[in-house]
């Protein structure tokens, strides 16, 4: 199919100025490009032939003319806040056009003989969002012989200061954690970034700081973010994958992914979506083919210590398993929900922490079975729980058959309630940490946690994943039975 560009029958007013101007452009905070274009050719104005814009003047836009090519870069021109910085975006936009401008899919011999210019057109337009702010997206058509391919890009400005929205304008900390959580789940299922997701270094880049997800554009109902990850495996991308992934054409090393936003809710605070009554639990990816351990917290929720381990698993992209007392529950619903909130498994640890061996038929009943209860009230029936640890390990045949749970218990015991230190409990878990260790902590103790926000990046570090007791066993193909004890997904042990 032959696709034309319309013309322009008048003739556009070119400036007649000196050609060659030069723009040192440094894009995503990473790249530094050399950009030439020339405003004017030094010629007669001549039409352009192709790449007017329907309602647009030809000097509301950028021209680059050469023998091969030719592009032209629109921008709006009011309100006249804006001008400054949409024409810094779209100098931005021409100096990449024309630096890729030679990737272009193969032509037919036929063509190669006598080779049409590259023709590339970006026009715009503009949507007004909340927050007295606009959306500029880009339509941006490619055209060589009988080819012509379109791609997309955009920016978001305060129509007050002229200045590009950030992201910390744009959406709130739930927001941020949100898109986190759902880019890192998009990393790993696709094959060419899997291995990338898990590293150390992607995952600090893809921490929910909203400086890591601070150039986006909203189109419709796509939300694209130009993630800045440095990885020579991503050129192996190709353009069309799955699941909104790719690189971007602009720049080879950073990452374009798109998102619904009605998955952040009222989070996005420029088009905000309708918050759902229900809990938004991001979703997980396990790789069983990679060590991992879980890590379990014993005898909270507590209002300080818990929100700070749950930080830190959200910010090193893991989850763990804390094993509640219904006392606690009780008195720190927010925090029970900020657990499952976070990805993170809510576990019972008995209503009130007795030995289970001790107990009458009617009271050691109450004990497995109240917890569930009253975390299926808080969370609509929506958690239901499925682990429980036995307090002090104390378990008899009478508590195995009554158990509606698995009974879970440790096979690495940090000690962490008796010495109360820190760098005790570090110590002991890096020297004997193996894959399918359960790791038995306590978030009672302020020591515990600060132990937590250093044991959290070193064990990701090391390679292990950081998952909660149901995924380890889950990904080690390992049956959990009511009533049965677990110490690890460790067969050796
Ligand atoms: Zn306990």
């Amino acid at each position: 199919m032959r696709v034309k560009f319309a013309a322009r029958k008048s003739s556009p007013r070119y400036p007649n100025r000196v050609p060659g101007v030069f723009l040192f452009l440094f894009i995503g905070g990473l790249l530094c490009l050399f950009g030439f274009w020339s405003l004017s050719i030094g010629q007669k104005p001549k039409k352009p032939s192709f790449l007017e814009a329907e309602d647009r003047q030809l000097d509301h836009a950028l021209h680059q003319k050469q023998d091969d090519f030719e592009i032209v870069v629109f921008y709006p021109q009011e309100p006249q806040e804006i001008v400054s910085t949409a024409k810094q975006q779209a100098e931005q936009l021409m100096t990449s056009l024309s630096t890729k401008k030679t990737e272009m899919p193969e032509l037919p011999a036929a063509k190669q003989e006598s080779p049409e210019p590259t023709l590339i057109k970006a026009d715009y337009h503009t949507e007004i969002l909340e927050q007295n702010t606009l959306s500029v997206v880009y339509l941006i058509q490619k055209k060589v012989g009988d080819q012509i391919e379109e791609d997309h890009w955009g920016y978001i400005l305060d129509l007050q200061t002229g200045e590009l929205i950030t992201a910390d304008q744009a959406f709130d900390q739930t927001g941020l954690d949100r898109i986190s959580a759902l880019f890192r789940d998009a990393m790993k299922n696709q094959e060419a970034t899997h291995d990338l997701a898990y590293t150390l270094s992607f995952i600090t880049a893809s921490a929910p700081a909203a400086e890591n997800f601070s150039s986006f554009y909203l189109e419709e109902d796509q939300l694209t973010f130009f993630v800045d990850i440095a990885a020579e495996s991503l050129s192996e991308i190709s353009s069309n994958e799955e699941k909104n992934l790719k690189t971007t054409s602009a720049m080879e090393k950073e990452l374009r992914w798109s998102v619904d936003p009605n998955q952040l809710g009222s989070h996005f605070l420029l088009k905000p979506g309708v918050e759902e009554e229900n809990l938004f639990i991001p979703p997980r990816t396990v790789d069983p083919q990679r060590p991992m351990v879980a890590l379990t917290f014993d005898d909270g929720p507590h209002p300080k210590n818990t929100p700070r381990i749950l930080e830190t698993l959200k910010t090193y992209d893991g989850a763990s398993t804390f094993f509640m007392v219904g006392t606690n529950v009780e008195r720190y619903p927010d925090v029970v929900l900020q657990v499952a909130e976070n990805g993170s498994e809510i576990a019972s640890h008995t209503y009130n922490h007795p030995n289970l061996t001790r107990l009458s038929a009617d009271s050691l009943n109450v004990q497995l079975n109240r917890v569930s209860e009253l975390v299926n009230d808080l969370t609509h029936q929506q958690i239901q729980i499925q682990t429980l640890r036995p307090p002090y390990g104390a378990v008899n045949e009478q508590v195995k058959e009554a158990s509606p749970t698995p009974l879970i218990l440790w096979s690495l015991d940090t000690l962490d309630w008796k010495t109360r230190s820190a760098e005790k409990t570090v110590d002991l878990v890096l020297s004997q940490v193996e894959d399918g260790d359960i790791i038995l902590m306590h978030d009672i103790h302020a020591e515990s946690a600060d132990a937590a926000e250093t044991l959290i990046p070193k064990l990701t570090e090391m390679g292990f994943q950081l998952v909660t007791v149901q995924e380890l066993m889950e990904a080690k193909g390992l049956e959990m039975l009511p009533g049965q004890k677990i110490f690890s997904a460790n067969q050796d042990k």
